[in-house]
């Protein structure tokens, strides 16, 4: 147990623990969270009651979430005044397993993000966005139904890690010099520049991840996204890695769409888990026109940023996608949109994505009877129409409640 500076962690209850390579969770696992800024409270107060509901449905007394509140963004900035505390830090290493609802970026620099500091700090270098759709939820597309997709993103690498030089100063200056002597390559010399690093073991995790979870959930196939065409040994890597690794850790329970072509007819043998690639141009376009080709999808950094807000637009949008940063073993569950100020306090917004975000959280810890609980109780409601303002604007013979009234209306249905 760490010592937390201005923290009391709960005195019922019980820390998740990571041992033989297995998580172990109690029947009364301590779970920290932030409610989040601007409408977060709002959120979160409806997703706890959801949540606590659902596991009391599936287990009665046996089981419950013990929640433990810490703080990050305007909370702990007003608390403590800082915005991140070492004890939020603290917490979530040592209960492998939180929740957090939006938070209010600062404007100005020097502020060390939430998202980045766990990210680092946990080594959490998946990111996990699930998206399917609920009938009634409005959507863009023809038929939303047929999007029903895992985005797994890797979120320690690639161009997106940072390490650039802005145009002009010397340090682009001097990498732009070496490379043009060394390589023969031809920068312009007021080029901005960054580097985009891909490595073995980045990739292989993350799709040793994304075809496990694909085993555990009896989904067809891992679909690896890479821009290889172009960006042969990072882009393309990815690809060749990701395969290997299929091949070498998973070879009796996985087959490549190449394989099934050729030695099977184009018919999948039953029982294996098809692994296949596509560039990421095609797959913008088939998750429109054909999403129903992807199950699983393991991708890098950049790609996976496009997409996973891409798909999420095909079904509801900002207030139904959920998300998770996972490790091995420790995990912080997210609602993905932002904090919506200008709704703060009003019981007003769509608390979807963080309850969809818990339903995540709930399967992480293996409790997949109070998982599906919670998916019960909002297709019911979806299917009666009762939405908040962000879905009845759209939608026809709605009826549209309050964030708490949404909360109470899944429960019902449960
Ligand atoms: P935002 O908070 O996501 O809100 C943009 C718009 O999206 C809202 O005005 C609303 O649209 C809709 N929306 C967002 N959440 C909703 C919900 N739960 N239910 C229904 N509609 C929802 O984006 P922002 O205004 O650009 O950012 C506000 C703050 O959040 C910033 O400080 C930003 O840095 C921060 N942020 C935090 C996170 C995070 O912590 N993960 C992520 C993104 C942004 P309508 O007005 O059309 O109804």
């Amino acid at each position: 147990m760490p010592t937390f500076d201005s923290l009391t962690p709960p005195t019922d209850g019980a820390a998740i623990e990571i041992r033989d390579n297995a998580l172990h969770v109690p029947a009364t696992p301590i779970i920290p969270y932030i409610e989040g800024d601007g409408t977060g409270p709002d959120i979160w107060k409806a997703t706890v009651r959801v949540l606590d509901a659902a596991v009391a449905k599936a287990y009665g007394t046996k089981r419950r979430i013990v929640w433990f509140e810490v703080f990050a963004g305007e909370k702990a900035f007003h608390r403590f005044t800082t915005w991140l505390p070492e004890d939020t830090l603290r917490a979530f290493s040592h209960y492998v397993v939180g929740i957090k609802g939006p938070l209010t970026t600062p404007v100005g620099g020097g502020i060390r993000s939430l998202n980045v500091a766990l990210r680092q700090l946990l080594d959490l270098y998946a990111c996990v966005r699930p998206v399917r759709h609920f009938v009634n939820v409005p959507s863009p597309v023809r038929r939303p139904e047929d999007v029903d997709l895992v985005i797994f993103r890797e979120n320690s690498e690639d161009i997106y890690v940072g390490y650039e030089f802005a145009s002009g100063t010397p340090e682009a200056k001097r990498l732009i010099e070496f490379v043009n002597a060394e390589f023969k390559w031809s920068v312009r010399p007021d080029s901005g520049v960054g580097l985009k690093p891909m490595s073995p073991f980045g990739s292989k995790r993350l799709v040793r991840k994304a075809i496990q979870y694909a085993i555990d959930r009896k989904r067809k196939s891992v679909t690896l996204v890479h821009k290889g065409n172009i960006m042969k040994y990072t882009e393309g890597a990815f690809k060749d890695w990701g395969y290997a690794l299929a091949r070498e850790e998973f070879g009796d329970v996985t087959i490549s769409w190449d394989e099934v072509e050729r030695k099977h007819d184009g018919v999948v043998p039953p029982g294996k888990i098809v692994i296949q690639d596509y560039i990421a141009d095609v797959t913008f376009q088939h998750v429109l026109t054909r999403p129903k080709s992807f199950d699983v999808i393991a991708t890098g950094n950049l790609n996976g940023d496009y997409l996973s807000d891409a798909v999420a637009a095909q079904v509801g949008g900002i207030g139904m996608a959920p998300g998770g940063n996972l490790s091995d073993f420790h995990a912080v569950f997210e609602a993905t949109h932002g904090t919506a100020p200008k709704y703060a306090n009003q019981d007003k917004v769509n608390p979807g994505s963080l309850i969809l975000s818990g339903v995540m959280m709930l399967e992480h810890l293996g409790w997949s009877e109070a998982a599906e609980t919670v998916v019960r109780g909002l297709e019911a409601a979806f299917r009666k129409k009762i939405v908040t303002y962000d879905l009845a604007r759209l939608m026809s013979g709605a009826r549209e409640v309050r964030t708490s009234e949404f909360a109470t209306a899944v429960i019902e249905e449960f």
